[in-house]
């Protein structure tokens, strides 16, 4: 299928389990605004951690997918122009975004704050936001390398300042730096990208010209367009679906019980029932 405009959007599930009803509604509002726009829609899959993300949820995730009737122009499975498809493969490219922040003056090596770190890597879902980094824990001063080395870094953020997107779906947005959210990571001593450093740099590279994901990652959007400032890249528009939740109101987590698209499926349930099911329970 070839793209006719220069719509570009994204699918970007992390392979760590199966996906559930709140994933196939994001999932079929990315794919209806990439198809209605005429444009290209790009498989990415996320498996930066790398213990939680299995090959069989690669599998799982795709074959849902198909299940659901969404389809898409490059991805792992069937290739593109900005091949790999999947983030541990494209380390690389990351590098180049930790060296253009490192040259710029961004950021700093950091060893605060081990939970943060271990939890870089995946993006931070409602309830999983950390306390906002205090400034007076950045460093004073530090070497200056070529490489990130050994060492945990963060980005030195312009506390006090107010980032306001308008959103497709949840309007205008506001969110301030060193309020709401402070100095994140955006590399781990083991070598890898955070969450936020590793998708910044990936919807820049593929040319991605809207995200459309879930609302709990709102403030992570905020964090984004600050790292897309300071990498001197233009960000793309954004649209950040409800979230689907349960009967007592939390949000559905990855192995919500009963709820998975494959046990729904294997219920007999069809895509456009369980859509529908998924739209009723928009919270
Ligand atoms: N891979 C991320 C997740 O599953 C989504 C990241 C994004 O859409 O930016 O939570």
């Amino acid at each position: 299928m070839s793209a006719k405009s220069s719509y570009r959007g994204r699918l970007a599930p992390t392979p760590s389990g199966s996906l559930h009803i709140g994933h196939a509604l994001t999932f079929a509002r990315a794919w209806e605004r990439a198809r209605q726009a005429g444009g290209a829609l790009v498989l990415r899959v996320e498996d930066l951690d790398a213990p939680r993300c299995r090959p069989e949820f690669v599998s799982g995730i795709i074959e849902d997918l198909r299940w659901l009737g969404i389809d898409w122009d490059e991805g792992p499975d069937c290739g593109g122009p900005f091949a790999p498809y999947e983030q541990s493969r494209r380390l690389p490219l990351y590098l180049d975004a930790w060296r253009r922040l490192n040259a710029a003056g961004h950021i700093y090596p950091s060893a605060h704050s081990r939970r943060d770190v271990e939890r870089a890597l995946s993006a931070p879902h409602e309830g999983e936001e950390g306390p906002v980094f205090p400034a007076q824990l950045r460093p004073e001063s530090f070497e200056r390398v070529e490489e990130p080395g050994a060492v945990n870094w963060r980005i030195r953020l312009p506390y006090g300042r107010v980032v306001r997107f308008r959103d497709a779906l949840a309007g205008d947005c506001e969110f301030v730096a060193g309020r709401d959210f402070g100095d994140f990571l955006v590399w781990r001593k083991d070598g890898w990208p955070s969450y936020e450093l590793a998708v910044v740099a990936d919807d820049a590279a593929m040319g991605v010209s809207e995200v459309v994901r879930g609302a709990d990652l709102l403030l992570s959007t905020a964090r984004q367009i600050l790292l897309y400032e300071a990498l001197g890249w233009a960000p793309p528009l954004f649209c950040h679906c409800p979230l689907v939740r349960d009967a007592q109101g939390r949000r559905l987590a990855k192995r919500a019980a009963g709820l998975s698209i494959a046990e729904l499926r294997a219920r007999g349930l069809s895509a456009g029932e369980l859509l529908a099911m998924a739209t009723q329970w928009h919270g």
